[in-house]
């Protein structure tokens, strides 16, 4: 039995026809002006007139100001000696590649044909090109590899640990897309510092690109690299808005998106900076009409910090957000131009209802899913709410060939993305007025659902079902079947809880405690499914920012069967661990759901 939708279509239609265009239409002009690197003047002014626009309007915003630990690629030297001479070659360094401070990095070029990413959801992948298949010398090794893509951490990792002494990414079009090559996720530990990328890293255009793979074809070719980052820990603002809810209000809704910027970044993402300040707008007019708190926050540090803006408000209020958070909304690139198609949505599976039937009921189109990347400000996996949108309206993919787009992380497919050229003319404020009905929509539902409007039903079966693919993908190796016994019984348990919960409800409207204490119980059904199917170290810490799939802990289950002989033990005692502890989570939160415990029973 799926849940129904909550809905209030009298406060949706106030909460729609109240948004307005001119605090988003200014603050666009204000951002267009301003380069917004983390640390920086530029990124203060833009914290600081987004507090100016909060408080002239009334809302109360509270403005933290933490160091956070940030690399800016200033500028990078590619030097190339081929048959036609030597020759330098344009580049830009990503951040937190290695700083050689002006020191030159010399060596021979080896070229490794690769391909580009087909889509936004593989932009993650790394290349089959990238890892080692043949035993004997590698050639990568002791050179500068060349290849084809966007300088993502799972790549950059995996040709470090080939021995390339420089890596060069030719990108897929004319421009050079900024990037971050790190998979530190926020801010560095003493232990995930080691993982800091330790090669000189550029990235080139596809014509300078194309020139080089066809000298290195021709015969050898040395080349030069230098690059100069500034690293650090840089003072940051993040400004935080909590309009209290008039019924449960120590439950809250954490609705969040990067202010920070590469250049002046107008569709990635001043249009989501000025979708957070019309939604505040519009959510403290109707503040007396909210049942429950939300949260609004803007985040420095997404482009040149791996998210170390909403890392760290992670790790600030991990309390908070363990014990209240209901969901996290994440709003990056959103009202951009030709933007009308809602196919390329993620969301967890438990919010697969209510995003596509907020989208539909707010603009009439239909929506599709995909499951969260890795990516985004999605920070909060290990804490462990549910989480909805990142990316919210796109292109259409037939438009985007048409005009020969190729796959970027934003802009609503735009491939001024990351670029100079992200200028006024990719946003689009009729867009970005549809993406705000979508948004208020859903905030709107989720803040007066008498139960939190997920579906962990859905959240349980989606987990039982990879891992009864994983058990099947790992043969006689190891045995999951009990944990998909497990899940089994889980799902069935979770929906004849969400029945009785809504009974209970419903006989009980004025039971205020009543339905705290089960809105709290689902609150730890999304603590233990969403790390379970998202996470793969513990609790409160932050995974690496690389591609992997679900229920990652269990991942091994699908190469055990095809790895060397001598590596099937070990991976074994792997996985059984890894069972093990899954099996754990799942029992503690069965024992939850029962009657005398957290169960629906008097
Ligand atoms: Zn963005």
């Amino acid at each position: 039995m799926a849940i129904d939708v909550y809905t209030d279509d009298l406060l949706e239609t106030a909460a729609r026809e109240a948004i307005r265009l001119d605090e988003p239409g200014a603050l666009l002009d204000r951002f267009a002006t301003l380069v917004r690197e983390s640390g920086t003047h530029a990124e203060h002014d833009a914290g600081r007139y987004l507090v100016e626009r909060l408080e002239a309007l009334g809302i109360p915003v509270r403005l933290h100001a933490p160091e956070l630990y940030i690399s800016l690629p200033d500028r990078a030297e590619l030097s190339v000696v081929d048959d036609g001479g030597t020759r330098s070659v344009r580049c830009r360094p990503p951040s937190f590649a290695r700083s050689t401070a002006g020191e030159q990095i010399s060596g021979e070029i080896c070229y490794v044909p690769s391909r580009y990413a087909a889509g936004t959801a593989s932009l993650f992948d790394v290349p089959d090109a990238a890892r080692r298949d043949s035993a004997g010398e590698d050639p990568v090794a002791g050179r500068i590899v060349l290849t084809e893509g966007f300088s993502m951490p799972g790549t950059v990792q995996a040709f470090e640990r080939r021995g390339a002494i420089a890596q060069i990414f030719i990108h897929p079009g004319a421009n050079i897309h900024e990037g971050i090559c790190t998979s530190i996720w926020g801010a560095p530990t003493a232990e995930s510092l080691t993982r800091k990328p330790r090669t000189p890293v550029v990235c080139i255009n596809r014509p300078d690109g194309t020139a080089l793979v066809e000298a290195a074809g021709r015969g050898p070719v040395r080349a030069g690299v230098r690059t100069w980052l500034r690293e650090g820990w840089m003072p940051c603002l993040v400004p935080v808005v909590e309009i209290r809810g008039r019924v449960d209000p120590d439950e809250f809704l954490l609705v969040h998106g990067h202010y920070d910027s590469w250049y002046v970044g107008i569709g990635d993402n001043a249009t989501g900076d000025a979708a957070l300040l019309e939604l505040a707008r519009v959510l403290w007019g109707l503040r007396d009409r909210l049942d429950r708190s939300v949260r609004i926050a803007w985040w420095p540090g997404h482009s040149t910090g791996r998210y170390a803006g909403s890392t760290w408000y992670a790790d600030s209020f991990a309390d908070e957000i363990d014990e209240w958070c209901i969901a996290q909304l994440d709003i990056d690139s959103p009202g951009c131009a030709g933007a009308t198609a809602y196919e390329e949505v993620m969301w967890m599976a438990e919010a697969e209802r209510l995003c596509s039937s907020s989208i539909r009921d707010a603009v009439g189109a239909p929506a599709r899913g995909v499951r969260p990347l890795r990516a985004g400000d999605y920070s909060f996996n290990q804490i462990g709410p549910t989480g909805l949108y990142m990316l919210l309206s796109n292109i259409p993919a037939e438009e985007r060939e048409a005009r020969g787009f190729y796959a970027v992380g934003g802009c609503g497919g735009n491939i001024a993305w990351h670029t100079p050229d992200d200028l006024m003319p990719v946003a689009s404020l009729d867009i970005l007025r549809r993406d705000l009905a979508v948004y208020l929509t859903t905030i709107v539902r989720i803040l007066n659902a008498p139960l939190h409007p997920f579906d962990y039903t859905a959240a349980a079966e989606d987990a039982r079902a990879v891992v009864e693919r994983y058990d099947r993908a790992a043969g006689e190796e190891v045995d999951l079947s009990p944990l998909v016994a497990d899940l089994s019984a889980l799902v069935g348990e979770i929906t004849s809880w969400r029945a009785d919960a809504e009974a209970r409800l419903r006989a009980r409207p004025a039971d205020t405690a009543g339905r705290r204490r089960l809105n709290a119980v689902l609150r730890r059904m999304a603590r233990t499914l969403v790390p379970l199917s998202y996470a793969r170290g513990e609790r409160f810490d932050h995974d690496p920012a690389t591609k992997f799939g679900p229920v990652p802990r269990l991942e091994a289950a699908t190469t055990i069967a095809s790895a060397a002989p001598e590596m099937r033990p070990f991976l074994r005692v792997g996985l059984i661990r890894e069972r093990n502890k899954l099996r754990a989570m799942v029992r503690e939160l069965r024992a939850i759901l029962r009657p005398d415990v957290g169960g629906v029973a008097d």
